[in-house]
């Protein structure tokens, strides 16, 4: 029997995401509160419900990528714990909350969701917008290891590489870890190239000095971000596209989040976050949907003349 997802959010990630579930042979209802959303996921062959509650009628999992914590906190639990979807769904289905929230957002939902007899993991992706398009994000899921089994049957057909963290909220660790990573070895990278340049060297012969050098990195391997340097990377498009910077902040606020409830000391987590920070309002202008890597412009804006 065709197993049915009620997919909530159908916005850059999540419309991709729904299209390969469909095409991976699911019944998709889906629900967004953006009418254009709606009308591109009925293109992909979704069916549209009227509401979050609508969708979850008959479902077998319920997929959601939404834009932040409290959305998701009040989607599933509802403003008082009596109007949210925990209520309304059948006990039998599988939550799969795929937004980037912090840890204890998806610990509070997967609490209320256990209370309600109800399976949740949290399962935050990495990779853009094009590989959700492609399916082949990467899943990073945090729940107990049978539900962890049963959500892989709906994670296949959106990603390429699934992973258990670890219990309910870990998911959502390893992805602020990873980012937090991210941010660190661009903007270090940035610094570095910046820094040859000003001697007088010639980026592209200083990053391939570097790829072989124990400098080397994602950043420089995939996504040099000085333009010119490599062909197809957002810093050879004037920065468009890829990973905006507000998204690596929003990110990068979760991880300092994270390190308040644990007391973690994250002095370089914390001092990319100001850097991109200043960089989104460098330059007179927001440059908050720029993709992350035109962190070279703060370096090359602030260069001593
Ligand atoms: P988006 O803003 O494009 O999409 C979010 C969608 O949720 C919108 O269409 C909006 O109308 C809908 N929505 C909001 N509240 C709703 C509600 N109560 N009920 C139903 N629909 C509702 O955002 P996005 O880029 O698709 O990102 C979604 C999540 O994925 C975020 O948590 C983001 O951090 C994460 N993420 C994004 C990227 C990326 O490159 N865009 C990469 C990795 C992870």
């Amino acid at each position: 029997m065709t197993q049915k997802v009620a997919f909530i959010g159908l916005g850059n990630m999540g419309g991709g995401m729904a299209a390969n579930l469909v095409k991976g042979g699911f019944e998709v209802r889906a629900f967004d509160l953006s009418p254009a959303a709606q009308a591109h996921a009925k293109e992909e062959g979704c069916s549209i419900a009227a509401s979050a509650a609508d969708a979850v009628v008959g479902a077998d999992y319920v997929v959601s990528m939404l834009p932040n914590g409290a959305i998701v906190e009040g989607v599933y639990i509802g403003s008082d714990g009596t109007d949210g979807l925990l209520n309304v769904m059948p006990k039998t289905a599988l939550i799969l909350d795929c937004s980037t929230i912090a840890p204890d957002s998806a610990r509070r939902v997967g609490a209320a969701a256990e209370k309600a007899g109800i399976r949740f993991v949290d399962a935050p992706v990495s990779g853009g917008v094009a590989a959700a398009a492609a399916g082949t994000l990467a899943f990073m899921v945090g729940g107990v290891e049978s539900s962890f089994e049963a959500a892989k049957i709906v994670l296949q057909p959106m990603g390429s590489n699934i992973f258990r963290a670890g219990d309910v909220g870990a998911g959502q660790v390893a992805k602020i870890c990873n980012n937090m990573l991210l941010a660190i070895h661009m903007t270090g990278t940035a610094e570095a190239l910046q820094l040859g340049m000003d001697n007088g060297l010639d980026p592209a012969v200083l990053s391939n000095i570097m790829l072989k050098s124990s400098g080397c990195n994602w950043s420089l391997q995939k996504y040099n971000p000085v333009p010119g340097v490599m062909e197809g990377v957002p810093a050879s498009k004037d920065y468009q596209g890829g990973f905006m910077v507000d998204l690596m902040l929003k990110d990068l606020g979760l991880a300092m989040e994270a390190s308040l409830s644990s007391r973690s000391s994250i002095p370089m987590g914390a001092a990319a976050r100001n850097l991109f920070n200043l960089h989104k309002h460098s330059a007179g202008e927001d440059q908050g949907k720029k993709d992350f890597s035109s962190i070279q412009k703060f370096y090359t804006g602030n260069k001593k003349s």
